[in-house]
């Protein structure tokens, strides 16, 4: 099916195409209209021209629109995620779970609408300040550029959408160029969720051409990318004095304290490091264990990985599919030989099947290899032993990147130590880092970016604090 580009809430042909096809078995899925930086432009144009159309929006109608989207959403939720099964090589059991997060993400930003708060300020703390009422107002902070990622193309789309609307922000999305589908399938939702025309634009098209652009026009005052570290920082020169939140990568850790029942908590690591073959942000990459459950965490994982099915991602038995290029499988084993000959043991894995990766436990992996120290976004984890907590805590600690850890221990003394001291975004204590729900603060430290998003955290980032003050 021939896409349309969605600018000034007209769906609109595109001056040049490119084929989309399935990374599992290139099955042929449409064309995408690969944008120009005059089709950009126009989409800006149309986002600024109706700025203030939304911010004269008042919240209830902003959380209506949001919650009619949530509903149809709801309403056609198999084809929702049977897109992303097919776009991105989702497990169609896991692209089911994305949606129902995205409902739940577009339910709490129309929650979040009605409640943006302002504060009273007391003047008269200060002397000289008497005889005044002050307070502060959040007000939209202009047009929102939303450039996205593959790997979560519906839910982290809302995480952008969701917000901007909510705080009365126009918005030009830039989705991946492999996962483009969902995005004009919820432009289509919010064209039908009575949005203004104009507030919301999808172009698809180059990352180079579209993103390039968008980071560098006047008229856009928010940037908020989710993706690679590389085109994060380069955005980032790029972007001047414009407001930016950047969700970055990872190699995220879990620690293991001794004590801990490792049946208990087996199933939780093994989905981790391999749901959605790794391709996840805060995929579970390292393990240091406590030396006297080394082998018990290994055996433990060993059997439930060896037990999933790998296959076509819209099989309802797979567990496992393509990784999203040829490329990233080529990288990913080239990472497992360079830790097998710096003296790592396949624990089970390491070979590929077509664009499919098969789950892989590493033990010993050197954690100056590639598999512990850049992030691998495949189903690769390492189980590395530890003595002290001391050391653990280190360990994860040594990496460029800061996003999520997990802990598990029994004693609450480790527990406050590990939350204290490691250097991330968030610290899950008896769970995995993986874990997220949409409404809690998000984001990382380091190269994982700055910013936060859950929805009322992002609706920070896209408004600004204004202090209105009276004189009696
Ligand atoms: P990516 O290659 O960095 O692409 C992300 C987006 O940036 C895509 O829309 C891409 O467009 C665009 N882009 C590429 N080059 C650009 C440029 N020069 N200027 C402007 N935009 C450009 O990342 P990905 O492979 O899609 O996603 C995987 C990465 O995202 C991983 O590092 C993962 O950890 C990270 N991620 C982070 C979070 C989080 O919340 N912290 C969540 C999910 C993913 P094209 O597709 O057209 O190239």
């Amino acid at each position: 099916m021939r896409k349309k580009l969605f600018i000034g809430g007209e769906w609109i042909e595109g001056t040049s195409y490119q084929e989309l096809t399935s990374p599992y078995d290139h099955e042929r899925l449409g064309e995408i209209p690969m944008a120009s930086v005059e089709e950009t432009k126009r989409a800006i144009e149309s986002a600024y021209q109706t700025r203030k159309t939304l911010r004269i929006l008042p919240a209830h109608q902003r959380a209506e629109i949001l919650e009619n989207v949530s509903r149809l959403l709801e309403e056609n939720r198999e084809e929702a995620a049977r897109l992303i099964c097919q776009e991105a090589a989702k497990p169609i059991q896991t692209a089911r779970t994305e949606v129902a997060r995205t409902i739940m993400t577009y339910k709490f930003a129309s929650e979040e609408a009605r409640r943006i708060k302002n504060e009273m300020i007391n003047m008269d703390a200060a002397p000289g300040g008497e005889g005044r009422v002050a307070y502060t107002v959040r007000e939209p902070a202009g047009v929102v550029a939303a450039i996205t990622p593959f790997n979560f193309p519906m839910n982290l789309v809302a995480h952008k959408l969701g917000p901007a609307i909510a705080a009365g922000n126009p918005i030009i999305l830039k989705p991946a160029s492999q996962t483009p589908m969902s995005a004009y399938f919820i432009a289509e939702l919010f064209d039908k969720a009575g949005l203004p025309k104009g507030a919301l634009n999808v172009i698809t098209g180059k990352g180079s051409v579209v993103g390039e652009t968008l980071v560098t026009d006047d008229r856009v005052s928010v940037i908020t990318f989710t993706g690679s570290p590389e085109v994060g920082i380069s955005l980032r020169n790029k972007a001047g004095l414009k407001k930016m939140t950047l969700e970055l990568g990872s190699n995220s850790a879990v620690i293991i304290d001794e004590g801990v029942n490792v049946e208990d908590i087996a199933d939780r690591l093994v989905l981790g490091a391999f749901a959605y073959q790794g391709q996840v942000c805060i995929s579970l990459q390292r393990i240091f264990v406590h030396e006297t459950l080394k082998e018990q965490v290994i055996d433990a994982m060993k059997e439930r990985a060896s037990r999933l099915v790998y296959g076509h991602p819209l099989d309802e038995a797979t567990d496992v599919s393509a990784l999203i290029t040829k490329d990233d499988c080529n990288r990913v084993m080239k990472w497992i030989d360079e830790a097998k000959e710096g003296g790592a043991s396949v624990v089970c894995g390491g070979t590929q099947k077509g664009n499919v990766v098969l789950p892989t436990i590493l033990a010993d992996a050197p954690l100056d290899s590639s598999v512990s120290c850049e992030e691998v976004f495949g189903p690769v984890v390492h189980i590395n032993a530890f003595s002290k907590w001391e050391e653990a805590i280190e360990a994860v600690n040594n990496s460029d990147f800061g996003l999520q850890a997990g802990v598990f221990t029994l004693d609450m003394k480790k527990a406050f130590q590990a939350s204290e001291e490691l250097e991330v975004g968030g610290v899950l204590i008896n769970d995995i880092p993986t874990f997220r729900v949409d409404h809690m603060p998000y984001g990382g430290v380091k190269k994982s970016g700055f910013g936060r998003e859950g929805i009322k955290y992002a609706i920070e980032e896209m408004t600004e604090l204004k202090l209105v003050s009276f004189k009696k």
